[in-house]
């Protein structure tokens, strides 16, 4: 590669970085307000120990919780570091995500699978904490799979794409949030939120029908793992399936398709 084109490339995704974390900044906002139902354009972010008013110049993402330390300014009170984990995994994913779509595929599907990450990750936080699923992020992630089909739909003659068509995100809408529709009305509740429900269903959107099978199953997976993990270190039973589930999407958004087929070819059902 010329030494332009790998300046061009660097400034390219340090601009998709810095994108990426300012963002995420806006994801901590939403995973700790969204459950108190606060305003998310609000100004005035403040210190949760002294309540002092964070100054402008302390909110650069990631940088300013470095600089810092991970203390506030005012009273030296610890700030969490996941703020700034929070906001450093939505830039590297967005750097990621680009890196993998970009020239291979289509600009338009790294945006959207930028946004449908983001997503998940306030999905992922809020309901750790809170063990609710917002209804608003559940809508953002239908919303972003209709545009996928409508973009699918733009480009298939251009790009070679493995993608999902009508039927198949329809039958993913109902594949997996029927069957969890079930397990919640049979258990009343107990193994299952409708917030998980809602969550398969919109993803089944966006990924299709083998896709949100596979995400289905990576959730199972992951969630059993932790589950058991979390019980043998805190021996709690307080335990939210909507992270894992929101893990095994995020997978399944770009390798869902490949994954789906290498088991099937595994399991003898296709050659
Ligand atoms: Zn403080």
């Amino acid at each position: 590669m010329p030494v332009s084109e790998l300046v061009y490339s660097i400034i390219v995704y340090a601009f998709i970085f810095l994108f990426g974390i300012t963002i995420g900044s806006f994801l901590n906002v939403c995973i700790y307000r969204l459950p108190k139902e606060e305003s998310l354009t609000k100004q005035n972010s403040h210190c949760m120990t002294c309540g002092a008013q964070i100054k402008r110049y302390d909110l650069i993402p990631v940088f300013s919780w470095l600089f810092l330390r991970g203390k506030c300014r005012s009273c030296g009170a610890k700030i969490s570091p996941r703020y700034c984990i929070v906001e450093a995994l939505n830039g590297i994913i967005y750097v990621l995500v680009f890196m993998y779509y970009d020239f291979m595929y289509s600009p338009i599907k790294a945006i959207l699978v930028c946004l449908l990450m983001s997503a998940l990750i306030v999905v992922f936080f809020m309901d750790w904490d809170t063990q609710l699923i917002s209804n608003y992020m559940v809508l953002f992630i239908a919303i972003l799979g209709i545009l996928d089909y409508l973009r699918w739909q733009f480009e298939l003659d251009l790009y070679h794409i493995d993608d999902a068509d009508l039927k198949s995100r329809i039958i993913g809408f109902f594949v997996v949030s029927l069957i969890l529709l079930a397990i919640e009305l049979l258990s009343k509740g107990k193994a299952m939120g409708r917030g998980d429900v809602y969550l398969m269903a919109a993803a089944g959107l966006f990924l299709g029908v083998k896709a949100t099978v596979a995400a289905f199953f990576i959730g199972l997976v992951t969630a059993s793992i932790a589950g058991l993990i979390i019980k043998h270190c805190t021996g709690g039973s307080k335990f939210a399936f909507g992270p894992w589930l929101s893990l095994g999407i995020a997978i399944c958004a770009i390798w869902g398709n490949q994954l789906a087929d290498l088991y099937l070819r595994f399991a003898g059902f296709i050659q």
